[in-house]
């Protein structure tokens, strides 16, 4: 199983970090080892001072494919889920601006929060417009629809394929909308799904 992350899929999210709207997507990826599942607390690890969370849709892989055409993306996916791709962000600026791999500041232990649920794609409203929300200690930190996505769902599947092969049980992690910011020891996230509450952990 493989876990693929799409970064600056939302322009409202790249503006906030002065980065430039990209014409392909952005593709990542993080080990299995970083999956933090069943709302366990998340450790801030020693090596950053600056530990941002980013929420994100999730999409779950059920058919083998690679080179997947657009039109049909989407029969490889029938359930999305909801959860926090947390970025080390002062470790990640000091790889970029030396040319470096991101994977030390995305990829390490416990850094991919995934929804212990997901939901249908028949019973979300809209598939076009999917809304999700982040509380950060009971406040709405981010407000996500990805009907703002820059590549949106279908797109994301087709490109992804046509350099890694998809398989059954493969994560892609969809990319942030705006309001990314640091998490501290305390704190408390809670993720929702079309009003559905998808996760809620501890931050530690
Ligand atoms: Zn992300």
């Amino acid at each position: 199983m493989k876990i693929i992350c799409i970064g600056r899929n939302y322009s409202d999210h790249v503006r906030e970090l002065n980065n430039q709207i990209p014409e392909e997507p952005v593709i990542f990826m993080k080990p299995d080892s970083a999956l933090l599942r069943n709302n366990e607390a998340f450790y801030i690890p020693d090596f950053s001072n600056d530990l941002h969370f980013e929420c994100e849709l999730i999409i779950r892989v059920n058919r083998l494919g690679k080179n997947i055409e657009k039109r049909f993306a989407n029969r490889y996916y029938d359930e999305i889920g909801l959860g926090v791709d947390f970025t080390a962000r002062d470790l990640q600026n000091k790889l970029r601006e030396k040319g470096l791999p991101w994977e030390k500041a995305k990829g390490f232990d416990r850094s991919a929060v995934i929804s212990s649920e997901f939901i249908l794609k028949e019973q979300l409203p809209d598939l076009n417009s999917i809304k999700f929300q982040l509380k950060k200690n009971g406040e709405v930190v981010q407000d996500g629809d990805s009907a703002y996505m820059l590549f949106p769902l279908d797109e994301i599947i087709s490109q992804v394929s046509k350099y890694f092969t998809l398989k059954i049980g493969d994560l892609i992690y969809t990319g942030t909308p705006a309001g990314v910011g640091p998490v501290a020891i305390g704190d408390r996230l809670e993720g929702f799904l079309e009003g559905t509450k998808m996760f809620d952990f501890e931050v530690k």
